[in-house]
Parts: structure tokens; C-alpha cells; sequence
């Protein structure tokens, strides 16, 4: 069997880490060509030492020569590149065959173009991606004839869920809606008043999945599902009045799929995302992930709640995006980002998300969306009045 050659985009995330994971239990299926890291050099140092890639990105130009010194010293003859530019050229290798998107953030828009323009199978855990660019995102990709496996466990879970033969047409399979699951996050029940005092550390402790610290805030407000609905209607071309969202606190069953004849599939598992990637890089075959099976004795009960707009107003706020088109997805990710890196950082109260990406929402006119060009333009006003937003408000 010839191997895969990958590329890993943010190596060194929880996404990465959960692949290279998978990735390590098949040397006879999988070849890493090369790696990224923004910052965390010592992992990326010791996923060099281990996969041997060509090639290892980091973000900072002084890191090349620590990295480079540290596995030299190993025996290791990864070369070492930085910078955005370099994220492009090891998205597009020619010798590679599939990349997997796991930047977290409009940081990861540019090298996941770069892959689907170079036609590679692109397995895409970076969502913010396709939110800010769906449209210029899914025609390039077209155009290039790359194929996009979703990562996010959502969609992985809805792509198992359809008919192998889908090819864009929901009705034409005869699906009524998509029903994307929510875990509802660590403050499903938490009393409203208290959500002003909420802190960074409890707004990361997520009740079922370990992940990273923007995307946890994301579930927290419950804007991960919002920006999910968002991705699948350009993953599954389904409009927003198909995408129904079903808070689920075990995150057993990971989304679901009904058809017009009353039959409703689904895909359940234990909530590892060793799951949904293992499956994108085996696909269409299946391969071991070390995930251990579901006990659903354990599990016992499987529970369903209609998700509340007023506890999560992020999450209407992206149906109204969605809803509007043009750069209004692109500016409500760019807001949300930067109040998420503000309330990190402790310069934002946590129930000052919502209202700071409604303003900027309110305030950013709006614009079609035709190019990259146009996309980035999109971000940076949504940044410019988030910035502003926050700078105003307690
Ligand atoms: P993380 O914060 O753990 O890792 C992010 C990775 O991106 C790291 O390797 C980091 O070095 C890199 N990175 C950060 N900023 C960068 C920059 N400016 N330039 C280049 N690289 C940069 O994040 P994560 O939880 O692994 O999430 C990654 C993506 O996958 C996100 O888009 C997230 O929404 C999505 N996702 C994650 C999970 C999960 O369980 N963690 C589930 C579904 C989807
Ligand atoms: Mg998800």
C-alpha cells in the first residue's frame, strides 16, 4: 500500500495532538510530510523527533534556529521554515495528498485555501475558515477538485449520516433538516445573574470534551454552535431553515440527519475527536482510533433540550449572520474573536460577548463578498469595531 502523505496545520493543538495520536497508531498507512505550531516548540520539537517530517513551520522567525538546534541534536533533518507564507507552501506541497486544517481562527483561512486551490483532500477542523469565506472557500475547492472531509464532530457526525452518493442536493437525497447536537456547554444551567462574574478558568472547563481555549469559550457562549450552522450550510449547501440546533448534555450522539419519510440517523460515539478523524483520514475505509467503546449502560440516558436565545444570544446572532449574508458572517467570526481574546485576557466581562459582536454587527455596513480580497476586508472591519466595541463597554 502506498502511504498517505499529510500535512498537519497546528500540530500542536488538541486537534493536532488527537491526530498525530491516530496518525501514530498506522506508520503503514500515514506519512508526515510536514508539521505547524505557532509556539509551543518543545511539542513541536518532540512530534518532529517522532514523525520525522520534511518539513516543521513555526510561527517566529527566532524559533528557526531553536528548533533547528533541537533536532539536530536528535538526528533529525527536519528543515524548519516561519511564517504565514511558509503555512501556504506546506499546505500545497505537491508530494502531499491531504492536509489537515487544525489552525484555530481567521489564521487558518490562507493555508486551508491553499490546500483546496491545490486540489489535496483537506480534512477541516478549522470552522472559522469556512465561515468567514464559505462561498470563495467551497468554490475554490470545486474548481480544484478537492474533496472536504469535515473534522468538526457535528458535521463528521451529519456527512456519515447522508448518502454516500451526496453531492450537494439535500432534497434530492430526500432530507427534511439537519439537526446539529449542543452540549449546551458548563453554564447550561447556571442562574443568569451570574454570568457577569464568570472567569476565563471556569469558561474553559468544559463538561465533556478537552479542547482548546478559544473554542471552549465558543461553547460556553454557545457561538461554537452558531459558527457550526454557519459551516454546515456551505459544507451541506442547506439553508439556515434547515439546520435545527437540539442542546444534548451527554454529547453521545453527534448530530443527526432527517429524511422526509420520518426516518432520523444519527452517529453516536464517546466524545474523542481521535472519532470523527480518524474517519476523515481512513475515508471511505475505517481504521482503529484507540477510542474506547460506547458504554451505554454507563451512559444510561440520552436526554434533549429546545436551546435558550436569551441565556446564548450568540448563537441567534449567527443565524441572523447567516441569514444576511454577504460579509456578515465574516464580521460577526472577526468580532467574536476579538471579544473571546479580550474576556481571555480579562479585559471583557463574559456577558459582554454577545453584545459587543450585536454592535459590531449593527455598525459594519454590509458588503457582497465575491473575493479573498473582500473576505480579509470583512475580518478587519469586523476586528477595527470590535476593538472599539470593547474599549467602550465594562
Ligand atoms: P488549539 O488552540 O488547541 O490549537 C491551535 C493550533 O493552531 C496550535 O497548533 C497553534 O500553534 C496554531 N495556531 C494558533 N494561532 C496561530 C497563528 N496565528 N498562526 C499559525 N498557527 C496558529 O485549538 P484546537 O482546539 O485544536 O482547535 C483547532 C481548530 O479546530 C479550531 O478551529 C476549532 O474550532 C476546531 N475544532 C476543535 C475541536 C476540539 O475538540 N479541540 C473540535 C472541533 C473543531
Ligand atoms: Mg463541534
Amino acid at each position: 500500500m502506498t502511504r498517505q502523505r499529510l500535512t498537519v496545520l497546528g500540530a500542536t493543538g488538541s486537534i493536532g495532538v488527537s491526530t498525530l495520536d491516530v496518525v501514530g497508531r498506522h506508520p503503514e498507512r500515514y506519512e508526515v510530510l510536514a508539521l505547524t505550531g505557532h509556539s509551543r516548540i518543545d511539542v513541536l520539537a518532540e512530534q518532529c523527533i517522532r514523525h520525522r517530517p520534511r518539513f516543521a513551520v513555526v510561527g517566529k522567525v527566532e524559533d528557526v534556529p531553536v528548533l533547528t538546534n533541537r533536532l539536530r541534536a536528535a538526528g533529525v533533518a527536519t528543515e524548519v521554515l516561519s511564517g504565514p507564507e511558509a503555512l501556504e507552501t506546506v499546505a500545497a506541497l505537491p508530494e502531499v495528498d491531504a492536509v489537515m486544517a487544525a489552525i484555530v481562527g481567521a489564521a487558518g483561512l490562507r493555508p486551508a485555501i491553499a490546500a483546496a486551490r491545490a486540489g489535496k483532500r483537506l480534512l477541516l477542523a478549522n470552522k472559522e475558515a469556512l465561515v468567514m469565506a464559505g462561498e470563495v472557500f467551497m468554490a475554490e475547492a470545486r474548481k480544484a477538485g478537492a474533496v472536504i472531509l469535515p473534522i468538526d464532530s457535528e458535521h463528521n457526525a451529519v456527512f456519515q449520516s447522508l448518502p454516500a452518493t451526496f453531492g450537494g442536493d439535500l432534497a434530492g437525497c430526500g432530507v427534511r433538516r439537519i439537526l446539529l447536537t449542543a452540549s449546551g456547554g458548563p453554564f447550561r444551567t447556571l442562574p443568569l445573574d451570574q454570568f457577569s462574574a464568570v472567569t476565563p478558568a471556569q469558561a474553559c472547563a468544559h463538561p465533556n470534551w478537552v479542547m482548546g481555549r478559544k473554542i471552549s469559550v465558543d461553547s460556553a457562549t454557545m457561538m461554537n454552535k452558531g459558527l457550526e450552522v454557519i459551516e454546515a450550510h456551505w459544507l451541506f449547501s442547506a439553508a439556515a431553515d434547515k439546520i435545527d440546533v437540539v442542546i444534548h448534555p451527554q454529547s453521545v450522539i453527534h448530530s443527526m440527519v432527517e429524511y422526509v419519510d420520518g426516518s432520523v440517523l444519527a452517529q453516536l460515539g464517546n466524545p474523542d475527536m481521535r472519532t470523527p478523524i480518524a474517519h476523515a483520514l481512513a475515508y471511505p475505509e475505517r481504521i482503529e482510533a484507540g477510542v474506547a467503546s460506547l458504554d451505554l449502560f454507563q451512559v444510561a440516558q440520552l436526554t434533549f433540550e429546545r436551546p435558550d436565545l436569551e441565556r446564548f444570544p450568540c448563537l441567534g446572532l449567527a443565524y441572523q449572520a447567516l441569514r444576511a449574508g454577504g460579509n456578515a458572517p465574516a464580521v460577526l467570526n472577526a468580532a467574536n474573536e476579538i471579544a473571546v481574546e479580550a474576556f481571555l485576557a480579562g479585559r471583557l466581562r463574559f456577558d459582554r460577548i454577545g453584545p459587543v459582536i450585536e454592535t459590531v454587527l449593527a455598525t459594519v455596513p454590509q458588503t457582497a463578498v465575491p473575493d479573498l480580497a473582500a473576505v480579509l476586508a470583512a475580518d478587519a472591519a469586523g476586528r477595527a469595531a470590535a476593538a472599539t466595541a470593547v474599549a467602550n463597554g465594562p
